[in-house]
């Protein structure tokens, strides 16, 4: 390509804070009725006053210093004036050159700045085109805004920092993120410059909105730059503009133009005290903080030996992290061969089957009932050839819904898995009478009879026939 692109992205969070912004209203973003968590604050009655969230502050903070940027000994918040009809007082209250957190860096991405402001209501359109309804009770949430420096070239860049992001907001507890709720807004501000010109200023900005998933992160960004690449080649100019990205016809479209931007007369907040963030104990945020994903990952490949995509797996959720290793303390094993197989196990049994079972009952892993150290139990059960992976998929159902050991729970259902070699060279001898003809196949070299003939002694025995021994008496009995 002719051009460079610069990408810089701003990025939204709701805060899960316990109350708003403002006032003490209820922060519940699962409310379903319209405006029941609404007080005279947030609705912008004329002389209420609004009260600083303590904790949505520390939040914010909590990022700053996960990021490595500075908190500085000061910060106010200012009056963003427009009006919205979702906007109850007519302006936003918001942070304009006093931001709770200046700088930091992520994923080789500098920062700009991280501020707090509150979030708007939401509107609902009548389809019959008549009404607009509004629904106040995200009015005045606490929301955090995330600004990066122009560093990012594409758009694969953006969704790894955006991803990562994501992560470290869950890590911290400070938001869920979810981009699909609305919850984590990305937007992207998309420049070309000429490649023979590099040295150059940079191109003329497009700021792109409504990208409201990460796929969707791609996609805006890849189609703005080919966009912009096109309107350059023929000679035109790019305007500096908003864009909505479309995601049905999947493409950006003009929203408004400069001419058209809002001057939003920022003012100092007259109702709020300048914030005094030497007052915070930002010792106490800080130990608040745990270990962060990409720490996690780079002690994660030296302790367990597993591949980086295993890891992702892992880290992708905190609790399912801590319940991995956790488990694995718990396993008895000395021999290293041994403890690599039983990590792997753990590390299946936990990503899939643990997992399917927990979201078909719609729990988390802290409301499971099943302890780690059951989980290491059961699978050092399926290790030791003790279990069937079938009894063990039952077994970890069953633990998972009421607990349990996993020990005791399969004397008193008599599943245990038949291992002994003089019990099951019994029921190899009785199959290999009954069933001549596969005797035959298997010794004129047909492996699926072996199969048959192991299924037949696993039915035989009900299922609690070891498999891996059966098939090696098959083989020497007719050997
Ligand atoms: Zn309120």
């Amino acid at each position: 390509m002719k051009y460079v692109p610069t990408i810089g992205l701003e990025i939204h969070a709701e805060l899960k804070t316990q109350t708003k912004m403002f006032c003490d209203c209820l922060n519940d973003p699962e409310e379903k009725h319209p405006n029941v968590n609404v007080c005279p604050i947030c609705l912008g009655h004329p002389g209420t006053l609004p009260v600083i969230n303590q904790k949505a502050v520390e939040a914010v903070i909590k990022v700053g210093m996960a990021l490595n940027g500075d908190i500085p000994a000061h910060s106010k918040f200012d009056r963003k004036n427009y009006f919205y009809p979702d906007l109850p007082k007519g302006y936003q209250i918001s942070q304009y050159d006093l931001p709770l957190v200046f700088g930091g860096s992520l994923k080789g991405v500098r920062l700009t700045r991280i501020h707090l402001e509150e979030d708007a209501g939401k509107l609902a359109h009548d389809p019959d085109g008549k009404h607009s309804l509004v629904d106040f009770n995200r009015a005045g949430v606490p929301l955090m805004e995330l600004v990066t420096e122009p560093d990012i070239k594409i758009a694969e860049q953006a969704v790894e920092f955006a991803k990562e992001l994501q992560l470290i907001f869950r890590y911290l507890g400070v938001s869920d993120a979810d981009m699909e709720l609305g919850q984590m807004r990305v937007e992207a501000n998309v420049s070309l410059k000429p490649l023979a010109t590099s040295d150059s200023p940079l191109g003329v900005k497009v700021e792109v909105k409504n990208i409201n998933s990460f796929k969707a992160v791609h996609d805006a960004i890849e189609y703005e730059i080919k966009r912009q690449a096109e309107l350059l080649d023929k000679g035109e100019k790019i305007h500096q503009e908003t864009r909505g990205w479309d995601d049905v016809h999947l493409k950006t479209v003009s929203q408004r133009s400069k001419e058209e931007a809002h001057d939003y007369r920022y003012f100092p907040e007259p109702d709020l005290p300048p914030l005094d963030l030497s007052k915070f104990n930002l010792g106490d945020i800080k130990k608040e903080i745990p270990e962060l994903p990409q720490e996690k990952r780079v002690r994660f490949v030296k302790e367990f030996n597993l591949k980086p995509e295993q890891i992702e797996i892992l880290i992708a959720d905190r609790e399912m992290a801590n319940f991995f290793e956790e488990s694995i303390s718990e396993l008895e094993t000395e021999d290293k061969e041994n403890l690599q197989r039983e990590t792997e196990l753990i590390l299946n049994y936990l990503t899939s089957d643990l997992r399917g079972v927990m979201a078909e009952q719609g729990i988390g892993f802290h409301e499971n009932k099943l302890t780690p150290e059951n989980f290491a139990d059961l699978i050092e059960l399926i290790s030791h050839g003790k279990i069937s992976s079938r009894t063990a998929k039952d077994l970890l159902r069953e633990m998972a819904e009421k607990g349990g050991d996993p020990n005791i729970l399969l004397q008193e259902k008599g599943l245990e898995q038949v291992s002994d070699e003089t019990a099951l060279g019994e029921v190899v001898k009785k199959i290999i009478e009954a069933n001549p003809a596969a005797v035959a196949d298997y010794k004129k070299g047909k492996e699926a009879a072996l199969q048959f003939l192991v299924g037949k002694a696993i039915g035989e025995l009900k299922g609690k026939g070891n498999p891996q021994i059966l098939q090696k008496l098959f083989k020497e009995t007719l050997s």
